[in-house]
This record gives C-alpha cells, sequence and structure tokens, in this order.
C-alpha cells in the first residue's frame, strides 16, 4: 500500500487545480456573475434576394424595438464589457439586471437602425468589427465616418478580426495579422484601442487565446450559449443568440435560463 503517496497526490491535484484557476482573476478571487450577452447580426427589414443564413440572422426593426421596450419595462440596464471586466476581475458592482447587447459583423445598419433605436430606449451597444471590410469602403457595411460617429456617441468598438476568417490551426504571424492587425486599425481610427474580439464564427483554440492575450485584448467571445460569465473564462464568455423567429416570449425564457454550457456555431 502506498496510502501517504496517494493522500498527497489527492490533496495536491485539487490545490494546482484550484491555483491554476485563481491565476486568471487580478485581485485571486473567483467569480461567476449572471450578465446575458445578447448577440445580433442584422437588424434591418429583408433584402428581396435574401438566402436562407441572411433571413435567420435577420431582426426586423419593429421587433428589435419590441425588444428593447420589453428589457427596459423588466428592468435591465445595458452596460459595457469593460464593466463586465472590472466586476469579473475587481468585484466592481453592476446594476441590478445588467445586460449586454452586441453586434457582430458591423453592417452599415447598425449606423443607421440599431444606434438610434438604442438610443431611444436608453441602451449601449457593442459593435464587433471586421476591420478590412471597412477599409474596403463595402457600402453594405460600416465605413470609418460612421464608426467615429458611434464611438463619439457613447457607443463601444470591439473587433471581430481583420479578415473574419476562421482563426483556428492558423500560425502566429497570422494570427498576429488578425488580432493586432484589426486593433490597431481600429484604434486609428477611433482613438479607442479595442481590448476585447468576438472570435469569427466563434471559432478560437490555443494559440489564438495566446496571441489575443499578447496583442492586447482581455476578452474574447465566441457562441457558446449561457447567461452566465466566469472569470476563468474570459477568453470565451457565453451569448444568447437573437435570431429572427425569436419571440418576446422566448427571449425573456432565455434571459431567465440557466441551461449548462452547450457549443454552437455561426
Ligand atoms: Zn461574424
Amino acid at each position: 500500500m502506498n496510502s501517504p503517496k496517494m493522500c498527497l497526490v489527492l490533496f495536491l491535484v485539487p490545490c494546482l487545480l484550484v491555483l491554476t484557476a485563481l491565476a486568471e482573476a487580478q485581485d485571486g478571487t473567483l467569480r461567476r456573475i449572471r450578465v446575458p450577452i445578447l448577440m445580433y447580426h442584422y437588424v434591418s427589414p429583408l433584402p428581396q434576394d435574401a438566402d436562407t443564413l441572411r433571413v435567420g440572422l435577420t431582426v426586423r426593426p419593429a421587433v428589435f424595438r419590441d425588444q428593447l421596450a420589453w428589457l427596459r419595462e423588466a428592468g435591465y440596464s445595458s452596460i459595457s464589457l469593460d464593466q463586465l471586466y472590472g466586476a469579473l476581475n475587481e468585484g466592481d458592482p453592476l446594476p441590478p439586471k445588467p445586460v449586454i447587447l452586441t453586434f457582430d459583423d458591423g453592417h452599415v445598419g447598425h449606423f443607421s437602425i440599431v444606434m438610434p433605436l438604442l438610443q431611444e430606449a436608453g441602451f449601449v451597444g457593442t459593435f464587433f468589427i471586421i476591420s478590412e471590410r471597412v477599409d474596403a469602403r463595402d457600402p453594405l457595411h460600416l465605413g470609418r465616418e460612421q464608426l467615429v460617429a458611434m464611438a463619439a456617441q457613447g457607443m463601444h468598438i470591439e473587433s471581430h478580426s481583420r479578415s473574419h476568417r476562421d482563426l483556428r490551426g492558423l500560425d502566429r504571424d497570422l494570427l498576429v495579422y488578425e488580432l493586432l492587425g484589426s486593433r490597431e486599425s481600429l484604434e486609428a481610427w477611433t482613438g479607442v484601442a479595442p481590448g476585447v474580439i468576438a472570435w469569427p464564427f466563434g471559432y478560437h483554440d490555443e494559440l489564438a487565446r495566446q496571441v489575443a492575450r499578447e496583442t492586447g485584448y482581455r476578452m474574447a467571445l465566441g457562441t457558446r450559449a449561457g447567461v452566465w460569465q466566469d472569470s476563468t473564462g474570459l477568453f470565451d464568455l457565453a451569448r444568447i443568440r437573437v435570431n429572427r423567429n425569436l419571440t418576446l416570449q422566448n427571449l425573456e425564457a432565455l434571459l431567465r435560463a440557466d441551461w449548462l454550457e452547450e457549443r454552437e456555431a455561426s
């Protein structure tokens, strides 16, 4: 029998696991906070030639307005990802029913439709931008002037990589190109360096997370479904996908739900 050694191993392994987890939180405290992060793509009328993907990812402006009115009525306050970071890392206080409203891919409707509706409801939004599409001056996507105007009006502009490619399996140079490249462009345009990246399609691997840390990001969002955020999971925060057919009852149920982790890709 080797029981003293076995006891030591049984004692040390959980200690090491706890210490590894603690290393993530700045003040050494593990925190798990219930902060739903809603994920939108298109908020616009449907074009005539919309394909299935576009149909599925589109929320009509009237429906979006109703969702915001419902959130307001139900007592939710929109917060920024910076506030979530402070809460997870330092224990900073948050309003009673915090929610984060995020919009992926930098569609032009985020300026012309989403921002005015957010302002009407008294909310702020966080917008994840693909910097190459801004450079390309694609009229379907936000331009520099619009990003500057949105930032000036208190909206949060963050990174969705440079080209929106799947970042898994890329070498370090390509990851730096994607992650630092978009960060520097956005900083040059808005004057604020993004601290958060939304992984394209929700995909990431260990090297992508490492290079994101090295290039100045302090949090990342995927498409993992959930409402709980954890100080040990800052590079894979959970979100709630808002799709075309989501009713207010569905949204309320999702905000109330405490489901376990579940993978899904966009
Ligand atoms: Zn995307």
